[in-house]
Formats: structure tokens, sequence, C-alpha cells
């Protein structure tokens, strides 16, 4: 037996590097912090807390000391790489408070291992896993007054790495700086669930990954290049595109979310279908609770769950033949998002037979926000207690 090393592994640091340390944290702290936003005028991504998280790396040294300090710009060469050449990944995660106001994170780290993931994929540095959860739950603990206590609100969390040196050789970052800032959202569906529209992108016109290419890790390269097919649908009509792979136009994802349809099958079960990852996924957090919960909670009892390929042709078929049940997206954004229809070379197939209040993406949403709010005790939800870095002498007040 042979085993082949992935070419990943050689981004990983010599070990005589100075490692991730939370315990070298210092924190500065903002002497002007912002009144809270009403929660009622919360937009995605707009209100910054108090403080960021940043912990910079350069090549001869490893990582450096960790600080938490007031949000604000940063300062960065412009010939950089993250400018240049898009060194640069990210992640999407979320902070919820329980019933007894205690800050959770949900699944962290499942999110710190996929940033180690991309890191390394587009020749970044990779961290120690542990000592990053340190640090973040730190952060989390000093920022928590900006997590509002109301159901279905939380705080985004976006870590982001980036390349920083200066020269414009296109080579491996030599300096990066990883940060984390942190932005309270309230709930997705204001006005209850509402499904939302996709249109199929012709994969012969827009591609959004390929095997072996960057698709199935959180860079920032994959987005930019999606957006004007994104405008392209709007303006047509629909909501988000549906990316669509090669000559049998395989279903892939929407861009932000994964996407899982519901089959009802001639021998009276049902099957939930999402695509497998196979290079052109993103392997969402989200996707991956829909399939441990339906293989806890709903295999055996009338359901197989599958992860295949499936085609538009196919997804077609089967809803004209009246056995396309369900079609929902999964994404830390709204958790589970209904779909309505799809849009696909002129014709609107239109998914659902199940009613909103009685579908599957109804009971995953239900199911997981549950563990997320610590109501359904579970092993997802981690409980955040700060290092107490924030009162250590040398934390200037
Ligand atoms: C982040 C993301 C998702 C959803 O992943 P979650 O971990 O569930 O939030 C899906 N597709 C793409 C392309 C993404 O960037």
């Amino acid at each position: 037996m042979t085993t082949e090393q992935s070419p990943l592994m050689m981004a990983a640091p010599p070990s005589t590097l100075a490692a991730l340390d939370a315990s070298k944290l210092r924190v500065t702290r903002n002497l002007k912090p912002a009144e809270l936003p009403n929660p009622d005028n919360l937009q995605f991504g707009k209100n910054v807390t108090d403080h960021m998280l940043q912990v910079q790396w350069s090549e001869s040294h490893g990582w450096h000391e960790p600080q938490i300090v007031p949000y604000g710009n940063l300062s960065i060469d412009p010939t950089a790489g993250v400018f240049n050449y898009a060194f640069e990944c990210f992640e999407g995660m979320k902070a919820y408070k329980d019933a007894q106001g205690r800050p959770r994170l949900f699944r962290p780290e499942v999110n710190i291992a996929r940033l180690n993931e991309s890191a390394a994929r587009v020749a970044l540095p990779t961290f120690d896993s542990t000592a990053f959860l340190a640090l973040l739950s730190e952060f989390v603990a000093m920022e928590s007054r900006h997590i509002p206590s109301i159901r279905g609100y939380s705080l985004y969390l976006r870590p982001v790495l980036i390349g920083t040196n200066p020269g414009l050789s296109v080579s491996p970052p030599t300096t990066a700086l990883l940060y984390v800032v942190a932005s309270p959202v309230g709930s997705y569906f204001k006005d209850g669930t509402k499904a939302i529209t996709l249109e199929a992108a012709n994969s012969s016109q827009w591609v959004r990954a390929w095997p072996g290419g960057s698709g199935c890790h959180k860079v920032g390269a994959n987005y930019a290049p999606c957006m004007m097919a994104e405008a392209w649908v709007r303006q047509r009509g629909s909501d988000q595109v549906l990316w669509l792979f090669g000559e049998h136009n395989l279903v892939t994802e929407a861009g932000t979310m994964n996407l899982f349809v519901v089959i009802r099958r001639p021998t009276g079960d049902r099957e939930l279908v999402t695509p497998p990852l196979d290079g052109t996924i993103l392997p969402g957090v989200n996707r991956d609770c829909v399939l441990r919960l339906a293989r806890e909670k709903l295999e055996g009892h009338g359901w197989v769950v599958r992860e295949r390929s499936i085609s538009m042709g196919e997804l077609e078929a089967t809803a004209v033949a009246g056995n396309l049940e369900e079609v929902f997206g999964t994404g830390t954004a709204a958790v589970v998002s209904p779909i309505g229809s799809i849009r696909w070379e002129g014709r609107e197939i239109s998914c659902g037979t199940s009613s909103v209040q009685e579908s599957v993406a109804t009971k995953m949403r239900k199911w997981i926000e549950a563990r997320q709010y610590g109501e359904d005790e579970h092993e997802w939800s981690v409980l955040v207690d700060g290092l107490d870095h924030a009162k250590s002498p040398e934390a200037k007040l």
C-alpha cells in the first residue's frame, strides 16, 4: 500500500518557527466603545464590534504575539500579495447567547480546520487550531455584549488570513496577517421563512468550481468571478445562481449555500440527496449538520440519505413526474433556505410539493438552531469561557 502525500502538506512551516500561542495574548481596550445598535436595524456585516483580534506571521519568525486591539483600519503595502494575487482565505461562523445569557460557539473546530485547509491551498501559513480556538473564545467573551439576547440573533465572526509582504513577485507570502472581526446579525427571515428562487447557469457559459480548482476552499478568489452571473440572474428576477458543472449539467451549489433535494421514490420512501464533495463543492458546516441529523433522525424511518451526483435533467424529470418534494440550501447566514423554484433554459421548475411548515427544511432549521442556542444540549455547541486575559495586569485599561 502506498500513501501519497498531499502536495498541500508541503506548505506546513518547519517546526523551528514560533507556533501560535494563545497565552501570549495582549489586549488593548477600546476606550470609546460604541453604543449598541438597535437590533431591528442590523444589516449583515454593516455593524462591527469594538475590537478585532489580530496575529502577524512571518516566514523568519512564525506566529507573533496575538493581540486584541480597538477595531480600525489596516495599513498594508499596495504591492502586497493580497491585493495583487488574492492571497486570502476566510471563514464565516457565529456566536450565540443561550437562555442563561452565556455565549456559545457552534462547531468552531470545523470552521478552524477548514480555514487551515484553505490557507494551505493558497500558500498561506497554517496555525495551531487549539490555540486559535482559545483566542477566538477570548475575543467572543470580550465582545459578548454585542451578541443580542434575542432568539434568531447572533454575532457573525469573520476570520480572515491575508498575505501582506510588499513586492510584486508572484510567490508564496513571506508575511501574513490573521485577523477576526465580528458583526451582530439579526434573524435572516424577518417575516417567517420565505422561499427563494434560483436560476441554473449554463455550465458552458458560467462555472464556479472545477475538479482540482479552489472551489472546495473558502478563498476570496472564488467570489469576485461569480458576481456577474449573480447580477445577471437577479436582473432576470431570480435571487441566486444555481451553479452547474460539466456536460451533464450536474447540480453543484448556490454560491454561498450547499444544496439538498428531497425526492419521493416509487417505493414510497424519500431520498435526501446532496452532491458529493468532489472538489466542486464547498464542504459546508451546515451541509454536514443536515447530513448528520438526517442519518440520526430520519434514516430508517422511511428515508434514505445519499451524497450523490444529481443532474438538472434528473431534477427536472423528477419535478415533472411530481416526485420532487423539496429543494433547500444550507449555509451559516440563513441555516436553511427553502427554494421555491429553479429557472433553467427558459423553463421554470417548481421545487416542492411539501408545505413549508411540514418540510424537512423547517425541521432541520429547528433542530440545528436548538443546538446552536443550547436548548438541545449537544457537543456541537461549545460554551465560551474566556481565558480572562482582559483582566491580566498587562492589559491596558
Ligand atoms: C461558506 C459557504 C457555504 C456554506 O458553508 P457553511 O459552513 O454551512 O456556512 C457554501 N458554499 C460556499 C461557496 C461557501 O463559501
